[in-house]
């Protein structure tokens, strides 16, 4: 077996955008810092988030921007009151990359683009100093309490001052986050909340299960919109949406859903199944299309006739045709009521593989102020791997960057008990002596 190597410094082991702040936030402090990454480079799951957009942050107020976090809005608006999104804004234009608002108020790079961010940042952080040790994995702990990497030429084992876990949470696993850590800090003692699909799709039930083979074919990967989503989440309170979706081969996902994607996990895990109602015909009323409706079709075929008088086709026509029996379809008042409410009932979310991100993590009464776990002192955590989840809009990064600065800085006090707080962060950290 190798030697144990001693490492000065901070050991910061997850590459992706809470793992490299830490390791920004570390070395500036003036600690070494040494990354580990089980993959051959870091921020892919960054990379990914690129090709919709990159969407950084968001530009509403704060309390609108903390209440994202809901149950965790207290923790992680104190993290985000230390890099808040112009703190986001200003550190993307130091790498030189420019930001805007888009008309969502969401803030992307100038160019839609994470590779040029990534690379300006990696290339800033190795001529800082920072070492990078890539296709190292995380093993645990030895019984010295030295850090186990598996590499290819045989463990390694680590003896660090201070360790940053960013490991991410438990989707798209492919990217490298396949949160491998749950039993290993499981194991430790540490207290972690389940991790559960969050920003995801649903599989549906339709009149039997699932879509009909001829909907599914029809319209799978096609856009519902404008679409009003109404539903209750588990305590039976109604939550109501505009935006789009998109139909998938078993199911619903995109932006619309994904908003509503917390709500109707937790209810589906209380009630079984959750419904949603559909208003395919926003800002018009029932009375108005059953009138509509009411007209005489001639020869003309049903869909000839919804087209035509009240503008549905396409994969909204497809979804009446799935709920409505062939004599409904023939009545003009249920139709017009159908159109303004059409239930589908969700059976499950989609598999957290497939999720955006995941909820769940290491709970926060595991962790001190400074993000360091209670029962192992030095060791932290930032990024998704914390039992927090917010929805899409830039909220996600915005938390990963956050808490990647307060680990960061906290664990380069932490390896330098002589420092002072104000010359290694922002957040008086502990000290070792503490
Ligand atoms: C398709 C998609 C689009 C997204 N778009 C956006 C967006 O526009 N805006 C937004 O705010 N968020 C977006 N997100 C979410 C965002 O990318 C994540 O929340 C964020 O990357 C999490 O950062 P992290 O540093 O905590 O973890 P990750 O980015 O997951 O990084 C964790 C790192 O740890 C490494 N690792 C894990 N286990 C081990 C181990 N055992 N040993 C060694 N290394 C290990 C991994 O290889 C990885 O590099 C998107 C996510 C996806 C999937």
């Amino acid at each position: 077996m190798n030697p144990i190597e001693p490492q000065r410094g901070v050991t910061i082991i997850g590459g992706g955008p809470a793992g490299l702040m830490a390791a920004e936030v570390a070395r500036a402090a003036g600690a070494e810092v040494q990354l580990y990454d089980g993959l051959g480079s870091v921020g892919r799951k960054f990379l990914v988030a690129g090709k919709g957009g990159l969407n950084l942050t968001h530009s509403e107020n704060t309390d609108a921007f903390v209440a994202r976090y809901g149950e965790r809005r207290c923790e992680v608006g104190r993290w985000l009151r230390q890099f808040d999104a112009a703190a986001v804004r200003e550190w993307a234009r130091g790498l030189g990359v420019e930001t805007f608002v888009g008309s969502s108020g969401r803030v992307f790079p100038l160019d839609l683009k994470a590779a040029p961010l990534l690379r300006g940042w990696v290339r800033r952080l190795h001529a800082s100093g920072v070492g990078f040790h890539m296709r190292h994995r995380w093993l645990g702990w030895d019984d010295t309490g030295a850090v186990r990497f598996a590499h290819a030429d045989g463990e390694r084992r680590v003896r660090a001052d201070a360790v940053v876990l960013a490991l991410g949470g438990g989707s798209w696993p492919v990217l490298g986050s396949d949160a491998a850590w749950v039993p290993l800090l499981g194991d430790r003692g540490v207290a972690i909340a389940p991790l559960k699909p969050a920003n995801c799709g649903f599989d549906v039930s339709g009149a039997n299960t699932g879509w009909s083979e001829h909907f599914a074919r029809r319209h799978a990967g096609h856009p519902v919109k404008p679409v009003i989503v109404e539903c209750s989440d588990a305590t039976g309170r109604r939550i109501q949406r505009q935006g789009e979706f998109v139909v998938t081969a078993s199911g619903v996902e995109g932006s619309l859903i994904y908003a509503l994607s917390a709500p109707l996990r937790d209810a589906i895990a209380v009630h079984g199944t959750a419904e949603i109602r559909l208003d395919l015909v926003p800002g018009r009323d029932a009375q108005r299309l059953a009138r509509d409706l009411a007209q005489p079709r001639g020869r003309r075929s049903l869909s000839e006739h919804l087209r035509r008088h009240v503008g549905i086709d396409g994969v909204k026509a497809g979804l009446l045709y799935e709920v409505l029996s062939k004599p409904q379809l023939q009545d003009a008042d249920r139709v017009a009521a159908t159109l303004k409410s059409l239930p589908l009932t969700l059976l499950r979310p989609r598999p957290i593989d497939e999720a955006i991100s995941s909820a769940g993590g290491v709970r926060f009464d595991a962790l001190d102020e400074y993000l360091m776990l209670k029962d192992m002192p030095g060791v932290f955590c930032a990024g998704e791997m914390i039992d927090w989840e917010a929805p899409t809009g830039g909220y996600l990064l915005a938390a990963c960057f956050a808490s990647g600065r307060i680990a960061g800085g906290s664990a380069a006090r932490w390896s330098s008990p002589t420092r002072t707080p104000q010359q290694s962060t922002t957040t008086s950290p502990p000290g070792r002596s503490r």
